[in-house]
């Protein structure tokens, strides 16, 4: 879809889950990946960042810079590569100085309205104009650099900080469950109970749809919640959670892709890429030792909220469990309609696809809409997860409607 960029009509000062804020403490500057530069030398534009990324960048005029942003390269044969321009880069000035920044997108349209931080923690948008294909934004860069980017950044060791922290405050175990392409860690986060059934919830297939990390943590949290539900839930149901698969694609600012060039996210059938070939073994071997999965959830973003579900027809087990547990959340918030979109394509390679066929159980894409209210995000990921432990732990027949 070529929509245009989205109004920005909407205030974000935000915040991830609440809790996490304080124990962000790791700079974004940590993992250096990307090295364009921008620089008259008084003033500077940089990415020398993990998730920094703008594909190259002029001094056009006096103080005036033009970026330009390109998708990654696809692999010959494979789809057009979804329309995701990302981009974050610094900008910094040795006295404070009016900049204008032109950003233009190779074959495609901007998709991200841009956000800044001073801290990379709390954001807020920043205002611009679209001229044309171009977008044009004027700030004033100063001597302490300001990050501008089209979502949040949320790079590979926000995840790390975010996993020790719930690791310190539940029952909860936390490792490496395999290596990325580029040999980076993908971390599980586990918690066990008594029985044999597993709920999955894996996020960040792709790296610029942060809407979806952001429903995400909220989500599992609600689950390693300190209340009855919870430990009832916890105690019935083992908690799989690997929340960032693709870290190699973050770290280097990927639109879609992990480090070889493939969409993660269509190789759940082949099992080609490094990253998902790893989890399928990891969840057969669960299975040969006597383990069975029960559901999984899958987070990402688009244009608007939206589950992607498996047919109630599908055959699998448990017809109507999904339908159950939307409906209940369509129920407990009167001022969200879930809006389900059924589909089966058997040859896409995508991850619910993969589980309803493997496993015989449903599964769904929860898709979070890129300019959704961020304190909306956590208010459904809440209510979602609370309403899926009591859909779960229900004696109601999910066989029937
Ligand atoms: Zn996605």
């Amino acid at each position: 879809m070529k929509d245009k960029i989205m109004k920005k009509t909407l205030l974000i000062c935000l915040l991830f889950s609440s809790t996490l804020l304080i124990s962000c403490s790791s700079p974004l500057l940590n993992e250096s990946k990307n090295t364009q530069t921008c620089s008259t030398g008084a003033v500077q534009l940089t990415t020398n960042f993990s998730t920094g990324r703008m594909d190259s960048c002029k001094v056009i005029g006096n103080n005036e810079y033009l970026i330009t942003l390109i998708a990654e390269t696809s692999p010959p044969g494979s789809l057009p590569i979804n329309s995701s321009p990302w981009y974050a880069f610094q900008i910094k000035a040795d006295q404070p100085t009016p900049i204008k920044i032109i950003m233009e997108v190779k074959d495609d349209v901007h998709r991200y309205p841009p956000k800044v931080s001073l801290d990379g923690k709390t954001w807020k948008l920043q205002d611009y104009e679209l001229k044309g294909e171009r977008l044009v934004m004027g700030l004033t860069a100063t001597t302490q650099a300001t990050f501008i980017a089209g979502q949040e950044i949320i790079n590979n060791q926000y995840y790390v900080d975010w996993a020790n922290k719930i690791k310190k405050n539940s029952d909860v175990s936390y490792d490496i469950l395999g290596k990325s392409t580029q040999g980076r860690p993908i971390y599980k986060i586990e918690s066990k109970g008594k029985g044999n059934e597993w709920i999955v919830i894996l996020g960040r297939q792709h790296p610029p749809e942060i809407t979806g990390a952001l429903a995400l943590f909220p989500f599992v949290e609600t689950f390693l919640a300190d209340n009855s539900l919870a430990q009832n839930f916890r105690d019935k149901y083992n908690i799989l959670v690997i929340p960032n698969i693709n870290p190699d694609g973050v770290a280097a600012g990927n639109w879609r892709y992990n480090a070889s060039g493939h969409d993660l996210n269509r190789d759940w059938k082949d099992f080609n890429q490094i990253e998902t070939k790893q989890i399928n073994q990891y969840l057969e071997q669960l299975v040969e030792q006597g383990q069975k999965i029960k559901f999984a959830v899958d987070f990402h973003s688009t244009r608007r909220d939206i589950f992607y579900t498996m047919p109630v027809d599908y055959g699998v087990e448990n017809s109507y469990f999904v339908e159950h547990w939307l409906g209940a959340l369509d129920h407990h918030m009167p001022d969200f309609t879930v809006i389900q979109k059924p589909g089966n394509n058997p040859d896409l390679g995508v991850s619910k696809q993969y589980f309803s066929d493997k496993f015989n159980i449903h599964a769904i894409t929860y898709e979070m809409g890129d300019n959704t209210d961020r304190t909306k995000i956590n208010k459904i990921a809440f209510s979602a997860s609370n309403t899926l432990m009591k859909t779960l732990l229900s004696d109601v027949d999910h066989n029937k409607k």
